[in-house]
């Protein structure tokens, strides 16, 4: 942009934000507000007795001298330049950014759920591992996977305990040999970082032609090296996939990956496609990460803790991580290494994110089985509503119907232009958080949109508007503008890539 348009955007950017005040003024760490005679404290004197390490404090420490006021409104401020999903529609693609529903945070807070100690006997927690052994119910009826472990912390770590699993099954049975694993191109970034975390070398399936595997593009992949396909661990596939379309060919794929010995891991983080409608049991998956997060509505973004369980099949379940919740004829009680040999052992600490759990329970519970399938029929219906109202200002790599988020890109906003990045920062402009950009991989330029069910048709419409908005001034010679949003925000156009490689990691020297 010229000098002078700067200096034009700059008063545009005045007059919406005068002197840049409001709630949105700049304002500086707490340690560096102005210290006050009346700090929200009274430290006692014992502070000054002499320690007997002779550690002790050989002057002033430096805390900040603010009232309770001061900090509350430093950290309401602060809170407001992050956008939440209690903000506005969050169209993230793959995330599934859903509204939470606060009964789960009511029901998480029950004393007797959020002051258990993983230490404790088990015979003091008898709720606490009955929730978790009704949410392990859950999960395998849902999946068709009768063999849950809830101890993963994510996604990325159920992939981690899915691909452990199999590689444990593949060790146990004389089987180790198989080093491939196969993904398709579109795959998220974690399946193939996965694979190689656990010894195994990524063999891509290409899917741009059609955003979907083709049952000959996957047994090109599979028979490559070895004509029986003797040296495939297994493969990871998303299903519906990251361009948002249902493999067509599943069922067929499964089955020719399961003659050549093969596991299917699944990566469940589209499940809220698929919930209540189709186990994933049923289309060939030996073993799946749910994000509980994500489908299950608990609270993410923003550094979680988010929830990862993995779903197995019969076969795989001795091999899967402890510990497990079971039922006796004394309760419920978990079991360890000792029960299950097999067992790859623990992947962490403890039994999981039990607050995630119980959030993940209540929800499944206030849904029901109608509730959930519901949910996935209006995450889906959202999704083609917003795919159908932008086809003729976007373009669209791969027709629909999509499942429950859809791909464009900016195929023909570049010629004015205008890029896929630019159309994100105009979102920001406008008031939303961008879609997901630049994936998947498959095809330049991508923006992937994912509503979920939880937005109203008044949101939907009007993030419509935004985007037909933004189309229509990439394309009416206004497209410098394009270039500079956001205008008005407290930070515009940050340099991400030097942020990435020489982050600046403390406020002051
Ligand atoms: C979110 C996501 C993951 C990773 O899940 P985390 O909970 O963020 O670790 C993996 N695969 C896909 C397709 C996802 O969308």
């Amino acid at each position: 942009m010229s000098a002078e348009r700067q200096v034009a955007f700059d008063a545009e950017k005045e007059k919406v934000m005068p002197e840049n005040r409001g709630l949105h003024y700049e304002e500086n760490l707490l340690w560096e507000k102005e210290h006050s005679e009346h700090p929200g404290v009274d430290l006692p004197d014992a502070v000054g007795l002499p320690l007997r390490t002779g550690l002790a404090a050989r002057g002033e420490i430096g805390l900040p001298q603010l009232s309770e006021p001061q900090v509350v409104r430093h950290f309401v401020r602060m809170s407001t330049w992050n956008y939440s999903i209690d903000h506005g529609f969050f169209p993230l693609g793959s995330c599934t950014m859903k509204h939470n529903p606060r009964l789960n945070e009511k029901v998480a807070r029950f004393a007797g759920f959020a002051q258990v100690h993983p230490l404790q006997p088990e015979s003091s927690v008898q709720g606490a591992l009955r929730v978790q052994y009704e949410l392990q119910n859950w999960l395998a009826e849902l999946t068709g996977l009768p063999g849950v472990c809830l101890t993963p912390s994510a996604g990325a770590h159920g992939e981690l305990a899915g691909m452990m699993t199999i590689a444990r099954a593949h060790a146990l049975n004389g089987q180790d040999k198989r080093k491939i694993v196969l993904a398709p191109d579109s795959s998220h970034g974690t399946n193939p970082a996965t694979a190689v975390m656990c010894g195994y070398s990524v063999r891509n399936i290409p899917t741009k032609e059609t955003g979907r595997l083709t049952l000959e593009a996957f047994k090109a992949a599979l028979y490559e090296t070895d004509p029986e396909g003797a040296d495939v661990a297994g493969m990871m596939v998303t299903n519906p996939n990251t361009c948002g379309l249902f493999e067509r060919e599943i069922v067929e794929i499964a089955d020719l990956l399961h003659k050549a010995g093969g596991y299917f891991y699944c990566d469940g983080a589209n499940f809220n496609a698929l919930v209540g409608k189709v186990r994933p049991a049923d289309f060939g998956v030996d073993v799946m990460h749910i994000n509980l997060h994500k489908t299950f509505s608990t609270p993410h973004g923003g550094g979680g803790p988010g929830s990862g369980p993995i779903c197995c099949s019969e076969e795989l379940a001795k091999y899967m991580p402890v510990p497990t919740v079971v039922q006796n004829e004394q309760g419920y009680a978990l079991e360890w290494s000792e029960d299950r040999p097999e067992s790859l052992g623990a992947l962490k600490a403890y039994q999981g994110q039990f607050g995630m759990h119980v959030r993940a329970l209540a929800y499944m519970m206030s849904h029901g089985a109608d509730g959930l399938r519901q949910v996935s029929e209006d995450a889906v219906l959202n999704a083609n509503y917003i795919l159908s109202q932008l086809a003729g200002d976007y373009h669209v790599p791969f027709a629909g119907p999509c499942m429950h988020e859809c791909l464009l890109t900016d195929k023909k906003q570049k010629d004015a232009g205008v890029s896929t990045l630019d159309i994100a920062k105009a979102l920001i402009e406008h008031g939303y958080h961008p879609m997901t950009v630049y994936f998947p991989l498959v095809l330049p330029g991508t923006m992937l949109i994912e509503p979920t069910e939880t937005e109203s048709k008044d949101s939907l419409d009007r993030f419509i508007e935004t985007m037909k908005g933004i189309a229509r001034e990439a394309t009416d010679g206004e497209s410098e503008a394009l270039h500079a949003y956001p205008l008005s925000t407290p930070r515009r156009r940050l340099d991400e890539v030097k942020a990435a490689r020489q982050p600046v990691l403390k406020w002051a020297d």
